[in-house]
């Protein structure tokens, strides 16, 4: 596959009523392996960030038939990414087509921590898979991707909040902190990067006074951000460099015509010549048949508290911005935010629906009392959840369908996509305008579709089991 650039076809019709009723019943016909109660897209997840992002959100609903050079589906980081790279990089006439608003699923509504490692792999594994010079070449792309992330946010003016500062692992047990120093000096070692250990004491004045936590580990580079002003950010700069943003304009129906893809939306058609996939964990079965089954989406939770007094903050020592998490399997992740607020967020094991919120809900608030006793109780302002994408083999999956090279994808960053996806979507632009060459560089741990999971219609009993063992492997390896 080689470059081309934007060509200048574009074709309007008044197609959109006649598609109106098949299309309609064409969403009905998708199917996703989470419950309804995550698939609203007519309302925002009522989290923080939809409440302190700008109202004004960019785009418009499809009404008419298109045809551009290159279709994205879905309006998160590797959507706008894709579209953005692709337009101002290469000048490719670029259409990204979102369900609900831009950043409508994971990108507008997660914990806007920044942090290495996108796998579900332990460092052995990694090894043991690809060898210690693709694990090293792997992370070097993670650090590449933070700061490509960061280029794009002040390349475009994206005011989005953003603090950099290192991430922080901190150890939930003396044993665990000692298996914290050995992962240290890999990291420093063999694998090269910017890691560093931080006694207990060390943990308490910079960063939390918490008696939950028994040390730590530092890695640079990290960040905090908004999520939600990333996203929107992101699309309005899609928009400066001519890029077509479509939302409220769910794909129902995706199917081939010669050399060209047919995308179809309740009122409104896209011809495109190549189509990228960046629906992450959102991604429906029926729609495309290569990518059924191929993305098993695991819950997680978000609380954010009222804001704290200056008194509780000093009691906790929560006086630094930098992103936060802590070293179990089922990993809690905790920052402040704007306004003096504690976000704290957590997996679980159900698969969306309101029960399994009530109980997150809980969960969330036994997790500040352990972590922060003086906070105990705190009234939760905010409290929401969203699906983060696994992949049967622990890692994200980046390419292009060999049998199909005009379809592209990039999904799978098990929870660390903020920086990952917006350096997939560059990545996926380059496949497209600059032809094979570019998957070389894509490190091996991340190439290619990864397997279908076994009968994908029990993925998420499958995945809400491995939650409650990895929950029963933290209690037990304390
Ligand atoms: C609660 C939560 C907390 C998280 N915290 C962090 C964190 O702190 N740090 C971090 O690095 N990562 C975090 N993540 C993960 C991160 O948010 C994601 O990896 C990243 O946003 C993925 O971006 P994306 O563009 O690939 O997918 P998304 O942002 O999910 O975008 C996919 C889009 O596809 C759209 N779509 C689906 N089907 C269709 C269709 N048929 N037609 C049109 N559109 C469609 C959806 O509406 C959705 O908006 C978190 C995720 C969640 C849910």
């Amino acid at each position: 596959m080689g470059l081309f650039m934007g060509s200048e076809r574009s074709r309007h019709s008044s197609a959109g009523s006649r598609h109106d009723a098949a299309a309609r019943s064409e969403l009905g016909r998708l199917s996703w392996p989470i419950s309804d109660h995550l698939l609203d897209w007519s309302r925002p997840e009522p989290s923080f960030w939809a409440a302190t992002a700008p109202l004004e959100r960019p785009g418009t609903r499809l009404t008419e038939e298109m045809v551009v050079d290159v279709a994205v589906i879905g309006g998160g980081y590797t959507g706008l990414s894709t579209a953005l790279s692709l337009a101002s990089d290469y000048r490719v006439q670029t259409a990204v087509i979102e369900a609900g608003d831009i950043g409508w699923g994971a990108s507008g509504r997660n914990g806007g921590i920044v942090m290495l490692d996108a796998t579900k792999l332990s460092y052995g594994e990694m090894f043991r898979k690809v060898g210690a010079d693709e694990t090293a070449r792997y992370f070097r792309s993670q650090v590449e991707a933070v700061r490509l992330l960061r280029g794009v946010i002040s390349a475009e003016a994206i005011e989005c909040d953003a603090v950099n500062r290192p991430g922080i692992t901190v150890a939930t047990s003396e044993k665990r902190f000692e298996a914290l120093r050995a992962e240290a000096a890999l990291l420093r070692g063999t694998i090269g990067v910017d890691a560093e250990i931080l006694t207990d004491g060390a943990v308490r004045e910079q960063y939390i006074d918490s008696p939950a936590v028994f040390g730590g580990l530092r890695v640079a580079p990290g960040m905090a951000l908004h999520p939600l002003k990333l996203a929107i950010g992101l699309a309005r700069a899609c928009e400066r460099h001519g890029v077509q943003l479509y939302v409220r304009s769910p794909v129902v129906k995706w199917h081939r015509e010669d050399d060209e893809h047919l995308l179809r939306t309740p009122s409104g058609l896209i011809r495109a010549r190549w189509v990228v996939l960046a629906t992450n964990a959102f991604t429906p079965d029926k729609l495309y048949a290569p990518f059924n089954g191929r993305v098993a989406p695991v819950i997680s939770n978000i609380a954010v508290t009222r804001p704290l007094d200056e008194a509780e903050r000093d009691a906790c020592n929560l006086n630094d911005p930098a992103p936060m998490i802590d070293d179990r399997n089922l990993l809690r992740y905790f920052r402040m935010v704007e306004g003096g607020r504690l976000l704290l967020g957590m997996r679980s094991s159900d698969d969306g629906g309101a029960e399994g919120a009530i109980r997150s809900r809980e969960e969330i608030q036994a997790a500040i009392a352990e972590l922060l006793p003086p906070l105990s109780g705190i009234a939760l302002d905010y409290f929401w959840r969203g699906p983060i994408a696994t992949t049967m083999r622990r890692t994200p999956g980046i390419g292009r369908l060999e049998t199909d090279p005009s379809v592209l994808y990039g999904f799978g960053y098990h929870g660390n996509g903020v920086n990952t996806a917006i350096w997939t979507g560059a990545v996926l632009a380059q496949l497209i305008a600059e032809g094979d060459a570019t998957l070389e560089s894509v490190p091996k741990l991340l190439r290619g579709l990864p397997p279908r999971f076994p009968l994908p219609s029990l993925r998420n009993r499958i995945t809400g089991a491995a939650m409650k063992y990895y929950g029963f492997k933290d209690r037990m390896s304390k």
